[in-house]
């Protein structure tokens, strides 16, 4: 099969900052136009991902256990967790609140884990399985990156809409801090991973890391 020439073939690197392709044979660190370090790849990319998907793996634990809000229908006052939040809502007949608080508080989250880590194993075992269909994944999970902090802003929604309405009484707990957390460390994450890692053997990468680990 025909493969197509790369960078690191003809021993050129593309500055981050301005564009220029510049000549990496004399190994230099910086741009010789712009000065900005050079990197063929992002430095310790898979250990750095890695590291920002397991700090907020070990964050999700407190973010579902602890409760993320007091509500006080009714004259109750009670303290939830995103689950029985949802639960709640759901009994009481708002289920649209129920399914937008699913979707953005756990649905989201439990997919970028799940993608991330399908990513950062592949990638580090230098698998050459559905690369295209991997690309395509990462993009996705950039995209749902801008839309990230919509678990929290859904919280303040709600709390909003539901005094607004006279409902209830919705006051925050600890909970959505770690959420917060939680949402940031995966933005850090998929932030950190190198989608060209993908399209790499393993033999090419040791030839990359000579490059960028300066
Ligand atoms: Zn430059």
């Amino acid at each position: 099969m025909n493969t197509p020439t790369l960078a690191s073939d003809l021993n050129l690197c593309l500055c981050h900052s301005c564009g220029k392709s510049c000549d990496m044979s004399g190994r230099p660190l910086f741009c010789e136009r712009c000065g900005a370090p050079l990197h063929a790849r992002k430095t310790n990319s898979l250990s750095r991902s890695w590291a920002f998907l397991l700090t907020s793996l070990v964050f999700y634990i407190p973010a579902n256990v602890l409760p993320v809000m007091n509500t006080s229908m009714l004259g109750n006052g009670a303290d939830s967790t995103i689950m029985s939040g949802v639960l709640e809502f759901w009994q009481h007949g708002a289920w649209d609140i129920a399914l937008i608080i699913f979707i953005a508080s756990i649905a989201v989250p439990g997919v970028k884990f799940a993608v991330l880590s399908l990513l950062l194993v592949t990638a580090q075992r230098g698998s050459n399985w559905a690369r295209k269909e991997r690309s395509r994944l990462y993009r996705f999970i950039e995209l749902i990156g801008y839309w990230s902090m919509l678990d929290v802003i859904v919280v303040a929604l709600v709390a909003a809409l539901v005094k607004f309405h006279g409902l209830a009484d919705i006051e925050p707990r600890v909970g959505i801090l770690f959420f917060g957390l939680v949402v940031v460390f995966t933005m850090l994450s998929a932030m950190s991973f190198d989608p060209r890692l993908i399209w790499e053997n393993p033999t090419q990468r040791e030839v990359a890391n000579g490059i960028a680990s300066h």
